[in-house]
């Protein structure tokens, strides 16, 4: 199909855009680690052919701190740097404004600021609802980091007024109570926006280009598709915008913000589009889980918009642009929707950005495609193991040119995503193995299906190096995490059933009721009550944890998931709680933090099921690793076969023992 129109070149304003490929602003956080991170983790998208980058957001104010902050001395520094080496590939670069209000809580611990009182659910702090002289300090600071941004040699800014941010809780009557110029009805809620694009329009020089995000924000009582709408057409007779770009969702909506595997491509369209069309002349911009150039021209030769953004798309592949004018869009690598790398990536813990399918996402100074250069001397590589972890493995030492075998005991590559994927909504898991697969093939991997291999197998093979990735297998021994003195009896049963048991062959689950035991926390037991629930089946789901699936994404994953499961009824949740006893058609059930011996009358409580589903950590299949290690061979073991863990670790594992043979 010919990309007529993604490919068109694009004024913004007074910036032309190479193409209508954009990406826009997502939290990478790498900034926290090193500018050096944040710069090449954005070239390397550049150099792919992105036409317009808008960079994460940038805290404008103190009382709004962020991983970039105007008044942070080390990102003032960065960003001229930053363009330097950006400018020259051709890619447009705005840089987001952000004040998030009653989400932030300011850097010297003060309440934070907002329209009115009302605390935030991410926060949960009851901020100071802002006085006149704090609106035009808020104002002001808009207007000089924008000043600050042409001064670093960025082409725009845009200003975040969408997602439940500062300008949008000043816009929307849930979180507006005033009674003054700035609320009460349409006009006096969009002040607070207007001012701020106003403000920064008198401030920054006419070459630079003045964006606006808007957002119908999902939530009963909130800012809607009518609101977005009408200040979008308010600031377009007012000429202060040169590109709208709109999206949905806010914090009381936040799986519609950014989308599962559950949403389908271009899920915001509905809310989206009502809007876009409200333009009369300036340029529109779209999101909604796209993932090819087709996508995106089919959206524009429709009218809904003028460009199309493939955020994630180029997270998980950032050659998207070129391969698919080269004419290989099949070589692109498919983002999956997970969210476990780039959105759980930069909020959870390590606070920065990955992603599942592309291990080098993130950290593109040491590792990654680009990194794949060819060896002076080729090696016979030996991967055992089809699954994600050693098709990695095999992808990256064949593409730097070594000799690779790859060896799996079964009669298809895929490993365990195989049968994940058979969950409901997992289906799109299967893009990444299916991907995977093809490259090996493509880059002439010697593959040898229903092929089992001992130790002796392997020395005769006379490789120069050997990777193991042989993966896991449910370890159904009935010891629970949290009490591995107590281990479940009654396991023996043929209606006790793993995971694997009821995604491969739905024929082993009967009855009416089950019991799924969730040690892991998650999506495979979500899957499983799931897959059980679409049978007809009530689920009692118990958990050691104090939350549901806390091990996958919550916004996006684990809340969409149990909010699907409590819809449909017959589902009763049991956090802190584990399985004591199996029988026939009941099991007993206790709180995790008690031991039997002292239970207490109700402490023992006894529930229908029929089928029961043990859901624990794997066990590694590591026998091989152990007897060639025993032998003294030099063997590398990754993924699963190292240690059960997730798809992105795995897939990262395997793209480092890739790189280092
Ligand atoms: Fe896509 Fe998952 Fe990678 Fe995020 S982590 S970019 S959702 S594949």
């Amino acid at each position: 199909m010919a990309l007529t129109h993604v490919l068109t070149p694009i004024q913004v304003g007074p910036v032309q855009l190479r193409n209508r490929v954009a990406r826009t602003a997502h939290g990478t956080r790498l900034a926290l680690y090193s500018f050096d991170d944040l710069i090449e983790f954005h070239y390397r998208r550049a150099e792919g052919g992105v036409g317009l980058t808008i960079f994460e957001i940038l805290g404008v104010h103190r009382t709004t701190p962020a991983s970039l902050n105007v008044f942070n001395p080390v990102h003032a520094e960065g960003y001229p740097r930053m363009m330097a080496k950006l400018r020259p590939t051709g890619m447009k670069c705005f840089q987001q404004l952000w004040h998030g209000g009653h989400h932030s809580l300011p850097i010297d611990g003060s309440p934070p600021w907002s329209a009115s009182d009302q605390p935030s659910p991410e926060a949960g702090v009851v901020p100071i609802a802002m006085t006149q002289m704090m609106i035009d300090e808020i104002v002001e600071a808009y207007a000089m980091t924008a000043k600050k941004c042409e001064e670093w040699g960025l082409d725009g800014v845009e200003l975040h007024a969408a997602h439940g941010y500062l300008p949008q809780q000043f816009l929307s009557p849930n979180t507006n109570k005033r009674e003054d110029d700035y609320g009460g009805s349409f006009e006096n809620r969009a002040r607070f926006t207007l001012e701020c694009l106003a403000a920064i329009r008198a401030t920054v020089s006419k070459d630079f280009a003045l964006a606006v995000r808007l957002a119908p924000d999902d939530a009963a009582g909130g800012s809607g598709v009518e609101d977005n709408g009408r200040i979008l057409e308010l600031i377009e007779s007012k000429g202060l915008a040169d590109m709208f770009n709109v999206s949905l969702g806010s914090y009381q909506a936040f799986p519609r913000l950014v989308a599962g595997m559950h949403e389908p491509m271009g899920y915001e369209l509905p809310t989206s589009v009502p809007v876009t069309r409200r333009a009369k002349k300036v340029p529109t911009l779209v999101t909604g889980r796209f993932r090819t150039l087709e996508e995106a021209d089919a959206v524009i030769r429709a009218g809904d918009a003028s460009i199309v953004a493939l955020s994630r798309a180029h997270i998980a592949d950032p050659d998207l642009v070129k391969k698919t004018m080269a004419g290989h869009p099949e070589r692109v690598r498919p983002c999956i929707g997970c969210n476990q790398g780039c959105l759980a990536g930069s909020r959870g813990p390590s606070a920065r950005v990955a992603c599942t399918v592309n291990a080098g996402a993130g950290w593109e100074r040491t590792s990654g495609d680009h990194m794949l250069t060819p060896v002076a001397k080729p090696k016979r590589v030996l991967v055992i193991g089809g699954g994600p972890a050693g098709m990695e493995a095999a992808r990256a030492a064949a593409t730097r040119g070594h000799k690779v075998t790859l060896v799996e005991a079964e009669p298809a590559l895929g490993g365990v995503v195989k049968i994940a994927s058979k969950a409901p909504t997992r289906a799109t898991m299967r893009d990444a193995i299916v991907w995977l697969e093809q490259e090996v093939y493509r880059l002439g991997v010697d593959v040898r299906l229903s092929t089992y291999m001992d130790a002796d197998d392997v020395a005769k093979e006379g490789a120069d190096e050997v990777i193991v990735a042989t993966g896991s297998t449910p370890r159904m021994d009935g010891v629970q995490v949290t009490n591995p003195g107590e281990p479940i009896t009654g396991l023996e049963q043929p209606h006790v059933l793993s995971s694997w048991d009821v995604f491969q062959d739905e024929r082993r689950i009967t009855g009416k009721t089950a019991l799924v035991i969730d040690d892991t926390g998650h999506f495979e037991a979500i899957g499983v009550a799931e897959t059980l629930q679409a049978r007809g089946m009530a689920i009692t789901f118990v958990t050691r944890h104090i939350s549901f699936g806390p091990g996958v994404e919550m916004a996006a994953m684990s809340e969409p998931a149990l909010s699907r499961l409590s819809a449909r009824g017959s589902f009763s949740f049991h956090p802190r709680w584990r399985a004591v006893s199996i029988g026939k058609g009941t099991a007993v059930i206790a709180p995790t933090f008690i031991k039997l011996a002292e239970a207490m009358p109700g402490q023992l409580v006894t529930v229908p099921a029929d089928t029961v589903v043990f859901v624990s950590p794997n066990r590694s299949n590591r026998d091989i690793y152990d007897a060639l290690r025993a032998k003294g061979a030099s063997v590398r073991v990754v993924g699963d076969a190292n240690s059960p863990r997730f798809l992105n670790v795995a897939i990262r594992e395997g793209h480092l023992a890739g790189i280092a043979v």
